[in-house]
């Protein structure tokens, strides 16, 4: 009888001590403790049921290495990462594909982001919406692809403006074939990236933005009355400005003035260091600001990837050199980007001198509130716990851990 009553206490204290080491694992797993982003102060960050519930000041950190802590990266133009495209047709894309490529961008603290499709075969595009919008809803995925982002093939068919997309199904704007590529993608295209000035685009800008779809423009050559009347529709970005351009413009009449000079358009940029000089970035910065300045990657599934020679998928060779440029090794010029966001933040840094806490707002708040997705992009308290901490190596940011919906996705 005293031998079995003293066992019950034993288990009794062996269940305590199991019940507290639970409690204590899953407290600790809701507490986050970093450097500020915006504040470079000290904070602890409490998270309960995927949000952020508390944030409150502390004294001091541990260790010797600043951790910042910030909301996650949102980049509005990937397409495709770590050998999965969404864009391309023969390479089929598959459900679990879109969650390898999230899991890798998670990695490198993005934890929003829009899979992008350039210019391809009706066909393919509605593939591909279609394998894209079972992503939207995946359990998996934790919420990290709120929609997509349609870039072409509504562009301009020009050498120089249309860039790499393929002019074969480069075509003007139709809002039924439109359609079909909308209620495939489940309703979830969140942007179209179109040319302005080709027939029939003004009305096409004036149905998308009726539907609460983002028009971008891009890939155009459209004169300073065309981006106003773009704009006075419901224009409200332009993609990539400075890229998707010809090479040889005329000094007055050209799309970029009128594009920065008007201040109710943001602007996307590729800051990989190789899209774009420094003092372009310097210029686009400095006249649009911090408020309407999205960094984007218009990263390619190559990114990622060992460093070496690839082949494309129309057979022509390309290289990716070790610091993330991607090119034709022949022609000497780009092939499209290899470089996730987080290069562009510290990127940044450098070339304008901004502070961390206005490249995370360029790189997080920025696009959140450009798609009206007002519960990410900040760290405040009732917002998703969608957080990355991180060191900063010169401008050189590494991600340590990143919190997708208040769980752990990823630690170095
Ligand atoms: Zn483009």
């Amino acid at each position: 009888m005293m031998k079995s009553k003293k066992l019950i206490k034993i288990s009794q204290i062996f269940f305590f001590l199991f019940f507290l080491l639970i409690v204590n694992k899953l407290s600790a797993q809701e507490v986050i403790e970093g450097i500020h982003y915006f504040t470079g102060q000290p904070v602890r960050i409490e998270i309960k049921d995927g949000e952020i519930e508390k944030i409150s000041s502390i004294k001091e950190l541990e260790g010797n290495k600043p951790v910042y802590i910030a909301p996650g990266f949102f980049d509005n133009q990937v397409n495709g990462f770590a050998g999965v495209s969404f864009a391309l047709g023969e390479s089929d894309l598959t459900p679990a594909g879109v969650e390898k490529a999230t899991r890798e961008l998670w990695k490198n603290g993005v934890t929003t982001y829009l899979p992008t499709l350039t210019t391809n075969s009706t066909a393919v595009l509605i593939k591909n919406f279609a394998t894209l919008s079972k992503a939207v809803d995946n359990k998996n995925l934790r919420g990290s692809i709120p929609g997509f982002h349609l870039e072409g093939p509504y562009i301009n068919p020009e050498d120089g403006y249309r860039g790499a997309h393929p002019k074969q199904f480069v075509k003007l704007p139709d809002w039924d074939e439109f359609m079909r590529f909308y209620n495939a993608s489940g309703g979830h295209i969140m942007q179209v990236t179109l040319a302005p000035e080709m027939e029939g685009a003004l009305d096409f800008i004036t149905k998308c933005s009726q539907k609460g779809i983002v028009v971008a423009l891009g890939h155009h050559n459209a004169d300073a009355q065309t981006v106003t009347a773009a704009i006075d529709r419901g224009a409200k970005i332009t993609t990539h400005l400075g890229n998707g351009a010809a090479n040889m413009i005329n000094r007055h009449l050209n799309p970029f003035w009128s594009q920065l000079a008007d201040d109710r358009l943001n602007i996307s940029i590729i800051c990989d260091g190789f899209h774009l000089l420094p003092e372009e970035i310097e210029v686009f910065y400095k006249v649009k600001g911090v408020e309407n300045t999205i960094i984007t990657s218009d990263v390619t599934h190559y990114a990622a990837l060992e460093p070496g020679e690839y082949k494309t998928e129309t057979g022509e060779t390309i290289e990716l050199t070790k610091e993330g440029k991607l090119y034709y090794p022949e022609q000497k010029v780009l092939y499209g980007s290899a470089s996730p966001i987080t290069n562009g933040v510290g990127h940044i840094m450098e070339v304008t001198g901004c502070s961390l806490g206005d490249a995370v707002k360029m790189a997080s708040t920025n696009p959140a509130r450009l798609y009206g997705l007002s519960d990410r992009g900040t760290l405040v308290p009732g917002k998703r716990a969608d957080l990355i901490l991180f060191t900063l190596d010169g401008f050189q940011v590494d991600i340590q851990k990143t919190w997708v919906a208040g769980e752990l996705v990823y630690e170095k």
